[in-house]
């Protein structure tokens, strides 16, 4: 009746997201609930951030308590939570010093400016290059889109940053190129999450960081998936031997409340001075809060040991469903970060899941990502089972 059908369709949300038809509004533990009542299990954790379940008890009560007190204040100031969140992540890291902003793609725009600075600095490059790596994810931003190694997240936003280039994952080739390209950093994840839960080789990234530490190579690695005990350890570089100079973090690090990091090493931490990087928001007292009772909670229970056997408990679950299903070809990953690669459509196995109460995400169009809570039990392993068979079922039976 006159009214512009096309308009009254049109959500105030812009559509960077291609969202699922469920409106969640409620969480506890490894389980949420829609606006209808409906409970699902989630595996996916808001995508490996509320590692320690959905409003867990301990950083809710650190909440509650800075809450009453001061939400903000600037970085003009001294942060007693902010100082304290660093001291522990130094303390359980190898890094010495520790910049906080909001976000995963703000942790590794503050890695890329720490290279830079240092190399500028440092060593008097006025074209430093940062190599990273094929199939890689680092963020949205311009220089993080830039980063990543992933046309499609880059295509139709040229220019883009310059001073990126790329090497092939898990390739000794890429050690050869290193070797002549020199680049003031290498960007690395240690298990690719976005782009297809693919972990990398022990033997390969050590030989990575000799030839980095031999050529004055920055070792950066982007911990914002792998980290906050994702993978077994607190951070995934401890499981390779190696002592990266700069680590990004974020996703995990406030359980839900958004904060950013990256911890370095001093002699590389000490080129930022007052002025060099900044954020107004950066390690607020509330997020900050959030990554205290988080990170304390981390390294003074089990959680990280019971990481490694829920991990193998899944593996037992998911090679019995591959014996079950010839539509899964692999099962890969490090810790509770798992994918499934499979022949058909990973979305649709998404969706399949949905219709049965269970949440998984995606990793690429093949890949079936599967990130439980840290603080998963075994009986939630076996329910996740049941409803990944059935959503397997629905597939065959082409629903
Ligand atoms: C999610 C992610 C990012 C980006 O984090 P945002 O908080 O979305 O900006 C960067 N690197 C890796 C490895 C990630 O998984």
């Amino acid at each position: 009746m006159g009214h512009n059908t096309l308009v009254s369709q049109i959500s105030p949300v812009m559509a960077t997201y291609s969202r699922f038809p469920v409106t969640l509004v409620k969480g506890k533990g490894s389980y949420v609930w829609d606006d209808h009542g409906q409970q699902y299990l989630d595996f996916t954790s808001g995508i490996a951030t509320c590692n320690l379940g959905h409003v867990p008890d301990c950083v809710k009560e650190k909440l509650a308590e800075q809450l009453e007190n001061l939400w903000h204040c600037s970085n003009l100031y001294h942060i007693p939570n902010q100082e304290e969140l660093a001291g522990l992540l130094t303390a359980n890291s190898c890094g010495d010093q520790v910049f906080f902003c909001n976000s995963g793609a703000e942790a590794n725009e503050a890695a890329i400016k720490l290279a830079r600075c240092y190399a500028s600095k440092v060593k008097g490059s006025n074209f430093p290059e940062i190599v990273t790596f094929k199939q890689s994810f680092h963020g949205r931003t311009l220089a993080t889109l830039t980063a990543t190694g992933q046309e499609k997240i880059q295509h139709g936003f040229s220019p883009l940053m310059p001073g990126f280039s790329y090497l092939p994952f898990n390739d000794n080739d890429a050690l050869e190129m290193l070797q002549t390209i020199k680049p003031a950093a290498v960007l690395l994840e240690l298990v690719q999450g976005e782009g297809g839960v693919i972990p990398a080789d022990q033997k390969w990234v050590q030989a990575l960081t000799r030839i980095c530490q031999e050529n004055d190579i920055l070792l950066m690695v982007d911990e914002i998936q792998t980290g906050m005990g994702r993978t077994g350890t607190l951070f995934a570089y401890e499981q390779y031997n190696i002592k990266p100079d700069v680590i990004s973090v974020a996703k995990g690090l406030g359980s839900g409340f958004p904060i950013g990091a990256i911890i370095a090493k001093q002699e590389v931490a000490k080129v930022f001075e007052p002025g060099s990087h900044g954020s107004t928001f950066g390690g607020n007292p509330l997020a900050t809060a959030a990554g205290v009772a988080t990170v304390s909670r981390m390294i003074n229970s089990d959680i990280l040991s019971d990481v490694q056997e829920m991990s193998v408990y899944l593996d037992c679950q998911l090679e019995s469903l591959k014996a079950q299903f010839s539509a899964i070809k692999d099962i890969r990953g490090k810790g509770l970060l798992k994918g499934l690669v499979v022949e058909t459509n990973a979305l649709d196995i998404v969706k399949q899941a949905i219709s049965h109460n269970l949440l998984v995400l995606t990793a690429g169009p093949n890949v079936v990502r599967i990130l439980p809570p840290l603080t998963v039990t075994k009986s939630e392993i076996d329910e996740f089972a049941q409803k990944l068979e059935q959503a397997f079922q629905g597939i065959e039976k082409g629903e």
